[in-house]
């Protein structure tokens, strides 16, 4: 097996659900020691739950990202749990309240950039001197197609992973030649717990791409572990859509 992760550590954030567990599940069947976190204590165990019976290894830390004291405890205990390094960073949580800009309260405003940036930031800055230490590691940020062109009632929400994909690249050329490879994937409409409430609209929206269809939380897993993995060893500061072609056309 190529992509063979066995000995590494992955810290995957929003695992409790949707494209994240995907990755977990992923990564963990490829060898990894998946950390699981979240807010949903529930859901964190089902997923831990679900590795340990297919004979992986993982653990469960709550999290809530939208707290900057919260994400620096992240860092610290799934650290301790991986024995000291985090080999790969899946910065997946994300929060996507859609609507008018005219609409969008301070709260919203504020949690947008707490979990879809702030997280992120300060989960890198804490993980990365590990990695570097140990002669290198795998980060890979989920951002999204409205990234990268306007639509209306995402302003908010293409903003915060526009700088997400900035970011990418400006920690692809900091960490790059530390041994620290940063790159992303940018998700077109896929069918979550995330987007059930958008009902037929998911659909609508994924009747736009050359697919024709949404995509599953699998399709996109699979080109993160991809990224994470030494396959992608020459890969730097890329933004891949997995979005059934929406950005080609
Ligand atoms: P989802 O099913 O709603 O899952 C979101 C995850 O983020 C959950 O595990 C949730 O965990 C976690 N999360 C949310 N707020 C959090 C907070 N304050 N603190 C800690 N964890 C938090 O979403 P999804 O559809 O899988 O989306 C995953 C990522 O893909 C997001 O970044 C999203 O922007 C991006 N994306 C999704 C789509 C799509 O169509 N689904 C398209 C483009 C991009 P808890 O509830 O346990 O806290």
């Amino acid at each position: 097996m190529t992509n063979n992760l066995t000995g590494k550590t992955a810290l995957v954030t929003g695992s409790t659900s949707g494209i994240g567990r995907a990755t977990a599940l992923k990564l963990a069947a490829v060898g990894a020691h998946v950390i699981v976190s979240g807010r949903d204590a529930q859901r964190g165990d089902a997923t831990v739950a679900s590795i340990r019976d297919a004979g992986g290894k993982a653990d469960f830390v709550a999290a809530d990202l939208s707290k900057a004291g919260s994400v620096h405890k992240l860092a610290e205990q799934a650290l301790g749990l991986a024995g000291g390094r985090i080999d790969i960073l899946v910065n997946n949580a994300g929060v996507f309240p859609f609507g008018p800009t005219t609409e969008v309260s301070d709260t919203d405003l504020d949690t947008v950039a707490a979990v879809n940036i702030k997280a992120p930031f300060l989960l890198v800055a804490a993980l990365v001197p590990a990695m570097t230490a140990n002669g290198g590691g795998a980060i890979v940020n989920v951002t999204t197609m409205v990234a990268s062109f306007g639509m209306a009632g995402m302003a908010l929400y293409g903003a915060s992973k526009a700088a997400l994909q900035l970011l990418t690249k400006s920690w692809a050329a900091e960490f790059g030649p530390g041994g620290v490879r940063v790159n992303a994937v940018s998700p077109g409409p896929t069918r979550t717990e995330g987007t059930v409430g958008m009902g037929e609209g998911l659909d609508q929206l994924a009747a736009t791409t050359p697919a024709g269809r949404p995509g599953n939380p699998e399709d996109v897993a699979d080109a993160i572990v991809f990224l994470a993995s030494e396959q992608a060893k020459h890969i730097h500061g890329v933004v891949l859509p997995v979005d059934g072609g929406r950005l080609a056309v």
